[in-house]
């Protein structure tokens, strides 16, 4: 690790100002970003400390839900009354990293945590288009059983390892973000960035600005939801595809559905021909398939990775039948 100076402010204004200095990142648990600079993946000449920062509360109203973005993760995923209201966020929280992780990584943090690509995160591989723009990618050529098969480009394929912004992204969460020019909010839609030729551009978010809050709709009346993990190892571990469904039934029939999938895409990735092909489907088996046959179109698999083709479907079958039980 490189040495670096600690700003700790403690008004929003004061970390902006901080962020201002050339080499600055902003942080928060520290979970990922220590690692990645005794990686020396990245190398901030000064740390503007979030930590005093009034971002650690979160609310449920009538209008839904407000989450600052430096709630940590465990204390949203164990407190009861959050979970009765979004419980698929509970579980996909609970389904990420470790409790000792969960203790220290922030909301905010986790939606921005970078790739698991195994080249991105070692220095010792010189092509790696996210790390050092124009450089190469040698996950294409190379070791990718667990890079994307959806939202790839010939720069990236990276998948995104959050499973948060997979729960989010199914739930039509919001962004709140605040820079020098004011507040703004961004749907989770439109939060992620596709790698295009630009990788090493993830997000929408501008140079200086700060995450302060996720914001969610109320539940809809009958909706039951569920997240689905399917990983190496039963922990610790990042998700070879995930699926987080959100069903609304009426009369044992699904009235809509909301469909989002991990491990698969460079970024959360949304299925709306799923969700219509869902919407009136009876919640059986044989339905349920029928409905999700397309779940993988578009899917461009690399050399180690076709096999994430079926188990899309076979995921979000198993999602949904679970979560309409
Ligand atoms: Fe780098 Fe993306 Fe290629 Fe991985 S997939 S080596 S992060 S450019």
């Amino acid at each position: 690790m490189e040495n670096f100076t600690l700003a700790a402010p403690q008004t929003i204004e004061a970390a902006l100002a901080a962020a201002q200095q050339p080499d600055a990142k902003f942080i928060a648990g520290g979970t990922d970003l220590l690692q990645l600079m005794k990686d020396f993946v990245e190398r901030p000449r000064q740390l503007v400390d979030l930590d005093g920062l009034p971002f650690d509360r979160y609310s449920i109203g009538a209008d839904g839900a407000r989450i600052g973005a430096l709630v940590r993760m465990s204390d949203l995923a164990d407190d009861p009354g959050f979970r009765r209201h979004y419980p698929l966020v509970a579980e996909a929280l609970l389904a990420s990293a470790s409790p000792q992780v969960r203790n220290m990584a922030t909301i905010g943090g986790n939606l921005l945590q970078r790739t698991r690509c195994g080249y991105f995160r070692d220095v010792g591989f010189a092509a790696c288009n996210k790390r050092q723009p124009r450089s190469g990618c040698a996950a294409i050529p190379g070791a990718n059983r667990l890079h994307a098969i959806l939202g790839g480009s010939d720069h990236c394929v990276a998948t995104h390892a959050s499973d948060l912004a997979v729960a989010l992204t199914a739930l039509d969460a919001a962004i709140e973000l605040q820079g020098s020019n004011g507040t703004r909010t961004v749907s989770i839609g439109e939060f992620y960035r596709l790698p295009g030729d630009t990788p090493e551009r993830e997000t929408a978010m501008n140079p200086g600005e700060i995450i302060t809050a996720i914001l969610l709709p109320p539940p809809g009346q009958d909706e039951r939801s569920h997240y689905l993990k399917l990983r190496d190892r039963a922990s610790f571990e990042f998700a070879l595809v995930s699926a987080a469904v959100v069903v609304a039934l009426e009369d044992g029939r699904i009235r809509s559905a909301r469909v989002a999938m991990g491990g698969v895409g460079t970024r959360p990735w949304r299925l709306p021909a799923v969700e219509a092909a869902l919407a009136g489907a009876p919640a059986s088996r044989e339905a349920l398939t029928a409905a999700t046959t397309s779940a993988a179109d578009g899917a461009r698999p690399l050399g180690e990775n076709g096999f994430k083709i079926p188990l899309m479907q076979r995921a979000l079958v198993r999602a949904l039948l679970t979560a309409t039980a």
